[in-house]
């Protein structure tokens, strides 16, 4: 019998390093898929649709949640984001593992809707100060910086909520740890 997968959650404050994360547990663990959300927000620059997002806009978004077709979705920055439900079931049933970029939000609805699933992990920054440089270093404008900065405080806020906490203050250790945890919640299903 095939091993169903298991839903790893990501979650933290913008600017704290996770999509660096996901992307390199994603490039070094074949059996680990990453679910490419849909939103309505604009793509930064490098950003490539159904790479990084499924880009669309609110009329194409408000059809798929009319039609069932997220197995969560939230207004983040109003913005409408939302995981696409078909892709993770069938990861799922094939026995393929998958990762989730999404907010606090999208992690307390994922557990809602596959309570048996999900694994969450939030990433703490080493510090607030930190988290300021790495966003301005990202190239936003000042005032988006100020008002990610607020919501980084409200996002965090939510930690206590997952599964595990793990400060990102060195990036090889910390992706040390998501993938032992990864590693043990897969060992839990062999059962
Ligand atoms: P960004 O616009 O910076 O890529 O993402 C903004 C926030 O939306 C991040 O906290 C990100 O994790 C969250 N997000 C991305 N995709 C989803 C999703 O499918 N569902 C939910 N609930 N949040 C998401």
């Amino acid at each position: 019998m095939t091993r169903r997968g298991v839903c790893l959650v990501l979650a933290a404050a913008s600017g704290t390093g996770k999509t660096s994360l996901s992307r390199k547990m994603i490039a070094a663990d074949n059996n680990l898929a990453l679910s490419i959300s849909m939103t309505t927000r604009a793509p930064r620059e490098g950003e490539i649709d159904g790479v990084h997002y499924l880009f669309r806009n609110q009329a194409e978004f408000d059809g798929l949640v009319a039609a069932g077709g997220f197995l969560e979705h939230a207004h983040v920055f109003g913005r409408s984001y939302g995981t696409p439900r078909a892709p993770v079931e069938a990861a799922l049933s094939a026995g393929r593992d998958v990762l989730f970029d999404i907010d606090w939000q999208g992690h307390r609805l994922l557990r809602a809707a596959l309570p048996d699933d999900v694994v969450g992990i939030f990433i703490l920054p080493p510090s607030l100060g930190v988290l300021a440089d790495r966003l301005r270093g990202r190239g936003d404008p000042d005032d988006a910086i100020a008002k990610r900065m607020a919501e980084a405080e409200e996002e965090i806020s939510h930690a206590g909520e997952f599964d595990h906490v793990v400060v990102n203050d060195d990036f090889d250790r910390t992706l040390g740890e998501l993938t032992a945890i990864l590693r043990a919640a897969r060992d839990a299903r062999k059962d």
